[in-house]
């Protein structure tokens, strides 16, 4: 007998977790939910308009305005997956490195994290998803079924990210690369609401030297353990 559970993700900026988080969930037939998407279409929009983060009450302002939804088309091979923010596609552009740049500190926010952690919630009460970010095993969902934390040298990160932005047509160096990567880990691990931490249940898995594939595979297996036991987790 197995049971729908939620597979927690987090880790590290740029060890994969997206990636893989969209495969298992292809693989298991979940719903991907990309918590940091959230947090960037936040700060693309305080970036559209001119919104400092440092001046919280422009932001608490700005939140009610902000309309996140994700579009998924999972019958594309592979499927889909978009963010749309006050109904445009911004996918693309939430992946920049003006937004990579300020959305720690955007994330840090405790009311932002407050809204951002109630829109997951919520997309998750049905179970059945993978989701992945900073504190999904720790706060978002803390009784998650399986959670697994990545973790990857950084200078293999920011090779791999590169590649990605490249592909999309940046030219940004990997000197500017691994400085944006170890500047988010150093905010995101300190930051005082919901710091990135490894759940004490969390199982972690250092992608450093695995094909992609090899991680995939390992967290399917985890999830599918995970539906035939923990009886008592969601
Ligand atoms: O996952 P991604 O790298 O796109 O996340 C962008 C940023 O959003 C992270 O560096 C972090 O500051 C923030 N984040 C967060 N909590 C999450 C997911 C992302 O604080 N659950």
């Amino acid at each position: 007998m197995s049971k729908d559970i939620i597979v927690a993700i987090d880790g590290y900026s740029g060890c994969g977790k997206s990636s893989t988080a969209k495969a298992v969930a292809q693989a298991l037939n979940y719903t991907y939910i990309d918590s940091g998407a959230m947090y960037r279409a936040v700060t693309l929009y305080l970036l559209q308009h001119n919104i400092d983060p440092a001046h919280l009450d422009e932001v608490l302002n700005a939140l009610p305005q902000i309309d996140i939804r994700f579009v998924t088309k999972p019958t594309s091979t592979p499927p889909i997956y978009e963010t749309h923010l006050n109904g445009e596609n911004v996918e693309q552009t939430i992946r920049d490195m003006s937004v990579s740049e300020r959305v720690s500190e955007v994330s840090a926010i405790p009311q932002v994290r407050h809204a951002m952690v109630n829109l997951q919630r919520n997309m998750g009460a049905e179970k059945r998803v993978v989701m992945d970010g900073r504190d999904i095993g720790t706060n978002v969902f803390p009784k998650a079924a399986l959670k697994v934390f990545m973790s990857a040298d950084l200078i293999e990160r920011a090779h791999r990210r590169k590649e990605e932005l490249e592909a999309k047509g940046s030219t940004a160096t990997l000197e500017e690369i691994a400085e944006n990567l170890a500047e988010r880990d150093r905010i995101d691990t300190s930051r005082t609401e919901n710091p990135l931490v490894k759940a004490v249940d969390a199982i972690e898995i250092d992608t450093t030297h695995l094909e992609f594939d090899e991680q995939v595979e390992k967290v399917i297996t985890l999830a599918q353990e995970a539906m035939t036991t923990n009886y008592t987790k969601l």
